[in-house]
């Protein structure tokens, strides 16, 4: 009988991988990292117990990471990626023609080398691109010091349990705002709208303390359960969030960029946000249910253990 991958996120309820063979399972530095054949999605990598990213549906998620804020920013030259290990956040960037440069902090050089290893189409190269710089170290602490600019700062984070934690914080953000140039687009993952709503709740108000204008997308991700997957939009111009679909359209189609999910009206499409979500937000207080918590998910984690 295989191993069983079980991800338990919320009490009651959670997801689970036939494990049809390990390819690579540690304790790095910062988390527990685990790769794994799975028959319905491919590869799966997991950090924590918590599912990262597939070779089936992360296309998904990395092309909604980056298409939807360097579309919209239209003139993007530099870019800093937080986290992102996996290098598939990384391989969506490096397909704009025009772009500089793209400086990538994850924390764990641990996930850089096994995902390169085990999950090669994830980053494509990426790593190893002329363009690409790629630091080891703690995203905040990153921008804490530094004293370069981006156009846009992508934050392809875990969820805010272990190392991810502090990058869901009011001083990262404010960091952050203070690495952008004027017109500069932030974005992240709050993780699914439907178990996260009060993380997103949290997000929305610290983003408000540096950012003028906050705004909210979202796209189905199939493997990250529990309904689709949000993302914010900061930026201090409320404009860049609502771009028309012919702006979008007009820039997909000069830059030429392959994709398999991203589109000018998906782009648009994704803007519009469930109305419960929207409530939660503007009412500061989650719909009734389960949410998801770091403490509710490390007890979990230990009782499946
Ligand atoms: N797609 C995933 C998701 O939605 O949860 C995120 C993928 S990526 C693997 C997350 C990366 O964030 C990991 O490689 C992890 O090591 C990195 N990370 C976590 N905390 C970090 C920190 N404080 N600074 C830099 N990277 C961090």
């Amino acid at each position: 009988m295989s191993r069983k991958f079980l991800e338990t996120l919320f009490d009651g309820y959670g997801q689970q991988f036939d494990v049809d063979q390990v390819l690579f399972e540690s304790e790095t530095e910062h988390q527990h990292l685990v790769i794994f054949e799975n028959r319905a999605f491919g590869r799966v990598m997991a950090l924590d117990g918590i599912v990262q990213t597939t070779e089936r549906d992360e296309f998904i998620y990395h092309e909604m990471m980056i298409h939807v804020p360097l579309m919209a920013h239209g003139a993007t030259r530099r870019v800093l990626i937080i986290g992102g290990g996996d290098g598939g956040s990384l391989r969506e960037a490096l397909k704009y023609p025009q772009m500089q440069s793209i400086t990538q902090v994850e924390i764990d050089a641990s996930v850089i080398d096994i995902c390169k290893s085990y999950l090669p189409a994830h980053s494509c190269g990426a790593f190893d691109h002329p363009k690409a710089k790629v630091v080891i170290d703690d995203g905040f602490r990153y921008v804490k010091e530094s004293k370069e600019s981006f156009d846009v700062i992508v934050c392809d984070s875990t969820d805010p349990v272990g190392p991810g934690e502090v990058l869901y914080s009011e001083e990262f953000f404010a960091a952050c705002r203070r690495c952008l140039v004027e017109g500069g687009i932030m974005v992240g993952h709050t993780g699914v709208g439907w178990f996260q709503t009060t993380e997103a709740i949290q997000v929305n108000q610290r983003l408000r303390s540096s950012f003028a204008s906050v705004n909210f997308y979202c796209a189905a991700v199939p493997t990250y359960v529990g309904g689709a997957m949000m993302f914010y939009f900061a930026s201090d111009d409320s404009s860049l969030a609502k771009q028309p679909t012919e702006v979008i359209a007009q820039r997909f189609s000069a830059e030429k960029i392959p994709t398999r999910f991203y589109n000018p009206e998906v782009h648009v499409g994704a803007f519009g946000v469930p109305q419960y979500f929207r409530n939660a937000l503007e009412k500061g207080a989650a719909p009734p249910g389960p949410q998801w918590s770091a403490e509710m998910h490390e007890k979990l984690m230990a009782k499946n253990s």
